[in-house]
């Protein structure tokens, strides 16, 4: 056969670790990763918190793939709107979907829409400066009492978030707005909600443990919320349960400080009151009734689902484009949260890549032989803007360039022409 034209659509960590699984075994493999926004990464730069830097480190390693121009970097072209699936199909070999789950799972709850609810791509886009979100502003001004809805570790991230200090946050790459916003907030409290106990929590425990280290902030955990022992859980989640329930009793005797970070478990949200803004959330208790907070933020962190354009298959139920170990169909796969939901961390989607980098290799014998064009000339011709891999490197200069003192950039919400 003669060299394989492979498409990936999406440039975050499944779709760039499946470019390099794939250049590794065919290295004369000729593959194009394309991608709606004008920078790479996906949520390395758009969901991992802007004050864990060191797991963005990793962005180092997909510049080396993609600075050598196989892989090539075709941003600003979205499937569905500038591309069409059958054009894909019909120029490539094999079409690998690494579209993620971008829209949030939403509660269905009265008073949901009320100014002061916000989702955690909402809240989260608009702290890491995501094009979709960076734009509308956020007023913590008048908040005194925040809740997070959800145990994950997005719920961890946005309360640490909120509860960090200016100084905390100074060597993060935070959208500056949402820099400014945060330094001058007064928030009191941070109420982390969930709906069942600490031992079915999804938060791992480097990221619960931090929230006892922070610097004007001390968690704050009731001890008739703490089981005397983690119970019988898989053996495969022995350790993090065992560390987590460790943890969360070393909170029991935590310093107070200026701010709290409150965990309330075992209640489970029944809606939003409020008139023209938010001014709480009603939550059932475990022993039954119901009770209502007051707060003048909320941030549901409750999950992700896919968002294919109608030509994809999706499963409503699942969130996910349904598909057999990666393939949906012959030349066709998908691959990290569009394949498997929003779950694992970001070396998770290494292993992902790699062993759908193998279905998709295994397959191309029985592949067609694709048309000769150049898909990119064909949307340079449409108007499509293409965002090149030397359009992003020069943005990337000029973030890092114009970052404030200790910070590592200064995100745009848009490529840098200059
Ligand atoms: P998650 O771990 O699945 O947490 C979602 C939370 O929402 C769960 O506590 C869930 O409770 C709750 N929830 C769902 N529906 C609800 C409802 N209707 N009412 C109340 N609560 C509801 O997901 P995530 O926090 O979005 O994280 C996604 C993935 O990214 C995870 O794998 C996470 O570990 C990863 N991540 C990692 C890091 C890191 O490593 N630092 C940071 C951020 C995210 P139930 O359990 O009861 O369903």
């Amino acid at each position: 056969m003669t060299a394989p034209r492979i498409a990936i659509v999406g440039a975050g960590p499944a779709g760039l670790y499946t470019a390099d699984a794939l250049l590794k075994k065919r290295p004369d493999a000729k593959i194009d990763v394309y991608d709606r926004l004008f920078a790479p990464y996906g949520l390395v730069r758009y969901g991992v918190a802007p004050d864990h830097q060191g797991t963005k480190a990793v962005t180092r390693v997909f510049d080396r793939l993609l600075s050598k121009g196989n892989p090539r970097f075709l941003g600003g072209v979205a499937l569905g709107r500038d591309i069409a699936l059958a054009e894909l199909q019909a120029h490539y070999h094999a079409l690998v979907l690494a579209i993620g789950c971008p829209v949030d799972r939403v509660l269905d709850l009265p008073g949901e829409n009320l100014p002061g609810v916000f989702t955690s791509s909402r809240f989260v886009g608009w702290y890491n400066a995501h094009p979709d979100h960076a734009d509308g502003a956020i007023d913590l001004a008048d908040v005194r009492r925040a809740v997070v809805v959800g145990n994950g570790n997005v719920a961890i991230d946005v309360a640490r978030i909120l509860a960090k200090t200016a100084g905390e946050l100074a060597a993060s790459d935070l959208h500056a707005p949402a820099r400014t916003a945060l330094a001058a907030h007064g928030i009191e409290e941070i109420v982390i909600i969930g709906r069942r106990g600490p031992m079915e929590a999804g938060f791992t425990n480097a990221e619960l443990s931090e929230l006892g280290r922070l610097a004007e902030a001390s968690p704050v955990v009731d001890a008739a919320d703490l089981p005397e022992t983690i119970g019988d859980v898989p053996e495969a989640i022995r350790r993090v349960k065992e560390a987590n329930l460790a943890t969360l009793r070393g909170f029991l005797n935590a310093e107070p400080k200026r701010r709290r970070i409150r965990f309330l478990f075992h209640r489970t949200p029944l809606g939003f009151t409020g008139g023209e803004r938010l001014e709480g959330i009603r939550l059932r208790c475990p022993e039954g009734g119901e009770e209502t907070l007051a707060c003048a933020l909320a941030v549901t962190c409750i999950g992700y689902r896919a968002s294919p354009p109608p030509d994809i298959p999706f499963d409503h139920a699942t969130g996910i484009v349904p598909n057999v170990a990666g393939r949906v169909s012959p030349g066709l796969y998908v691959v990290g949260w569009a394949k498997r939901g929003p779950s694992g961390v970001i070396p998770t989607n290494r292993a992902d890549g790699i062993a759908v980098a193998d279905l998709v290799l295994a397959d191309l014998d029985q592949r067609p032989a694709p048309e000769e064009a150049d898909l990119a000339e064909t949307l340079n011709r449409r108007g499509v803007g293409i965002i090149t891999w030397d359009d992003w490197a020069r943005t990337d200069k000029h973030e890092i360039a114009s970052a404030e003192a200790g910070a590592p950039r200064k995100k745009r919400t848009s490529v840098h022409h200059g």
